[in-house]
């Protein structure tokens, strides 16, 4: 059960924002260069490391649009290329690279914030965000100093903002461990929805549960994953064949990706999932976590969570 959660609130609320996407120039941007400079790699440590960046490499190129090498963690990267721009209607511009380390919000997860240099330019990115149909990514702000032109044929630096980069994934993995928690003490609900924002995190399930479980859940959750926490359990992430992702994530449905695509799976606490997000590097960097209540609505269930004691 564990493996399906974070999975399907992803999925759910990638559906959303595909519905919500306001942009209609999308078919334009489809047919952009691919990337053509070497990615630069921060965390190649061994071997094993060495074969989860060939992997992401072979994902990657199967992969349409932006390619996202936030997906082993990295928070920086030099030789990026700008591709396009969009000035939107507000006056803010929409950067369009030919790579990116920036999470897009998405999966119920806020959007980095950082910045894109070249030797003469700054531009601040306020948000982040993905079509998920062409792969394509916008960074979207504004500049402090330089303008477009500064940028066209420039080989650009892009810094995410580490501070919120690791409350964000905090936040995110916290997700996952009450997940895991749920399964651990027996609710076997399915899940339909994931918010990981700071103003309210929670995780929704399909389904009951009786008032009396319902009363003691917080205690009972908060408990379980306070004990994941001091556990310091490490983050695994993968990038596997579909069927050997279907074996981790048994409960998942991967029916979105083709059968030659690399699937990125990962464990936060254990238990294994596809999953777009970032996330901690292991559980005791989450600090204390409470689960503050549950709501039951129809047949739904609402487990909100704070990151703090
Ligand atoms: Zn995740």
């Amino acid at each position: 059960m564990s493996s399906s959660v974070s999975a399907s609130a992803y999925r759910c609320m990638r559906l959303i924002e595909i519905e919500q996407q306001g942009y209609s120039d999308w078919n334009a941007l489809t047919q952009i260069p691919q990337a053509s400079s070497s990615p630069v790699f921060s965390r190649v440590d061994d071997v094993e490391e060495k074969t989860e960046k060939n992997n992401l490499e072979q994902s990657l190129s199967q992969q349409p649009g932006t390619k996202k090498y936030l997906l082993m963690g990295d928070v920086a990267m030099d030789g990026a290329r700008l591709l396009d721009t969009i000035i939107l209607e507000n006056g803010d511009i929409s950067l369009i690279l030919d790579k990116t380390v920036f999470h897009p919000q998405g999966g119920g997860q806020p959007t980095d914030l950082g910045v894109i240099r070249a030797a003469s330019a700054e531009f601040m990115v306020k948000m982040s965000k993905e079509d998920r149909t062409t792969g394509i990514v916008q960074h979207i702000g504004s500049f402090s100093y330089g303008g477009i032109e500064d940028l066209r044929g420039s080989s650009l630096r892009l810094l995410v903002d580490v501070t919120r980069r690791k409350e964000m994934a905090a936040i995110h993995s916290a997700g996952h461990i009450l997940d895991v928690c749920m399964v651990r003490l027996g609710f076997a609900l399915k899940p339909t929805k994931g918010y990981h924002f700071p103003d309210g995190p929670y995780v929704e399930y399909e389904g009951t549960m009786s008032p009396e479980d319902r009363e003691t859940l917080p205690r009972k959750l908060t408990a379980k994953m306070r004990e994941i926490v001091s556990e310091n359990i490490a983050t695994e992430i993968r990038f596997l064949p579909k069927a050997e992702a279907q074996t981790l994530c048994s409960d998942a449905d991967l029916t979105m990706f083709s059968e030659r695509a690399l699937v990125r799976v990962v464990a936060v606490a254990g238990g294994w999932c596809p999953c777009g997000g970032t996330h901690v590097g292991s559980t005791e960097e989450l600090g204390p976590i409470s689960v503050t209540r549950t709501r039951s609505k129809k047949k739904t269930l609402r487990v909100s969570y704070e990151m703090s004691a």
